[in-house]
């Protein structure tokens, strides 16, 4: 199958211009004015007139949870519906967590994740690896991992008892990281300090899952943001913190980059367009449970500020969702309880649409480098993804810069029952979705199908990062 896209704008990165793409099977073979009617694109199939439209390489969401046990539930969408929804968003790959259960391989797993992606995922795939235990086996077994292209691995300084790593774990994790090439990401709050305040405020009767928002300090982010660069400066490595929240935390980030280390962060959308304010209204704050959790308008400029000087690199969602009238009501009486995690995968693109390029904070280049070149890169999947190129998989979305949407739980591709922004009208949005050649989306239908996506063997990303 051949596909030509006319008249359309392509937005990489590094440039926008007008011109045409020509794509043979699963593959972008060409990519430059005049396509149409020459001797290279003749015998296609289809064209696509793009007139008016972006044509820009499908988003990468580097931080999903779909089908994540959590606190007794799971989170609701698998990998089906999810990676289904992200693709009505303009997402075309996500890169999800697998876990090691405490006492259990990496590989063991590994499979398990492997299982309940293959052959249900709509768009392709891949994964980091969740570390529990820290020891002689789980480090050798990295070295494996990291050859059959799952090349990193996150650490936690929070949830003590669950997933928190001492340092001295940490401290390990990089030094293996450092011989093998991957990266290190971590969730950074310190989860000790944390569980101290959330149980005095429990104590005082403050239950209402606005205290998860202030149990949870930026402070305690800030800090353990600064312990694991730190630490990671030691081992001469590079270190990534998801979902940072907080100017706390992006102090620490911006200070490690300018004394020349190798330190890097993705935010998310709830950071940049929600507030501690969502959080208050009673138990149905509980739809905006998330850790680290939502803060002080006052730390959305800062974070903007992060991304326009690229002191933060990535936004992904953290997508974890669980449904308000059952799974989150775990925690009626207690905020300790909630389910921690909101919905996103499908709207991130378009919020970054609506909220950075429209509303003069950064340029459409930007966003698409924020959104799917620097996941590419920084995960291993240079010159496969995220790029309108010559040789690139044919990800591709033809997004309408002027489209517009309110966003609704009514009419999300989520199998979450509320969006965060309920009623929010977003401008821009995706009219073709392609995932390898094949297009998935089409002016809101689905023409996808479920097990279309493939595991992405991913590279080291270190020769992009040094
Ligand atoms: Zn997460």
């Amino acid at each position: 199958m051949r596909t030509l896209i006319t008249n359309g704008t392509v937005v990489n990165a590094d440039l926008s211009a007008a011109a045409d793409v020509l794509i043979d099977g699963e593959k972008i073979v060409a990519v430059g004015r005049g396509l149409a009617g020459s001797d290279l694109a003749a015998g296609a199939e289809r064209t696509v007139d793009a007139s008016g439209k972006y044509v820009i390489p499908g988003a990468i969401d580097v931080h999903t949870h779909m089908e994540l046990p959590f606190g007794g539930t799971f989170a609701k969408d698998t990998f089906e519906t999810g990676t289904r929804a992200a693709a009505f968003g303009g997402t075309t790959s996500i890169i999800d967590f697998a876990v090691q259960s405490k006492g259990a391989t990496l590989h063991a797993g590994l499979d398990t994740w492997m299982a309940k992606a293959q052959g249900n995922a709509c768009t392709d795939y891949g994964f980091h690896m969740i570390i529990s235990d820290v020891n002689d086996a789980t480090l050798a077994e990295m070295d494996q991992l990291v050859a059959e292209g799952i090349t990193d691995f996150k650490l936690f300084t929070a949830y003590p008892g669950v997933f928190l790593s001492d340092d001295g774990s940490i401290f390990r994790a990089m030094q293996q990281t450092e011989k093998n090439g991957g990266l290190i990401m971590m969730h950074a709050e310190n989860g000790l300090a944390i569980d101290i305040v959330a149980g005095q405020l429990a104590a005082a009767g403050k239950t209402d899952p606005y205290y998860h928002g202030v149990a949870r300090y930026p402070i305690f982010e800030g800090e353990a943001s600064n312990r694991v660069i730190r630490l990671a400066e030691a081992a001469h490595v590079p270190v990534y913190i998801v979902h940072l929240s907080s100017r706390d935390a992006l102090e620490e980030v911006r200070a490690a980059r300018d004394r020349g280390s190798m330190a890097f962060a993705e935010t998310c959308p709830q950071y940049l367009f929600l507030s501690l304010d969502d959080m208050g209204n009673g138990f149905n704050g509980a739809k905006f449970v998330c850790s680290p959790p939502l803060r002080p308008k006052d730390h959305w400029e800062s974070l903007w500020q992060g991304l326009v000087k690229d002191d933060l690199q990535v936004v992904s969602t953290d997508h974890c969702p669980f449904d308000f009238e059952t799974q989150k009501q775990l925690g009626v009486g207690d905020f300790r309880k909630v389910p921690n995690g909101l919905p996103g995968v499908e709207d991130r693109v378009d919020l970054l649409h609506d909220g950075g390029v429209v509303g003069g904070r950064i340029t459409r280049e930007r966003w698409v480098e924020i959104v799917s070149a620097a996941p590419a890169r920084m995960f291993g999947l240079s010159g496969v993804k995220g790029v309108v190129a010559p040789g690139a998989d044919a990800d591709i979305v033809i997004y309408d810069p002027a489209r517009r949407h309110t966003i609704s739980a009514r009419t999300h591709h989520m199998d979450v029952d509320y969006s965060c922004y309920e009623g929010r009208p977003v401008v821009g949005g995706s009219d073709i979705v392609m995932s390898r050649g094949r297009v998935i989306v089409e002016d809101g239908d689905w023409k996808g199908e479920k097990g279309w996506g493939k595991f992405m063997k991913r590279r080291t990303a270190r020769e992009y990062l040094v």
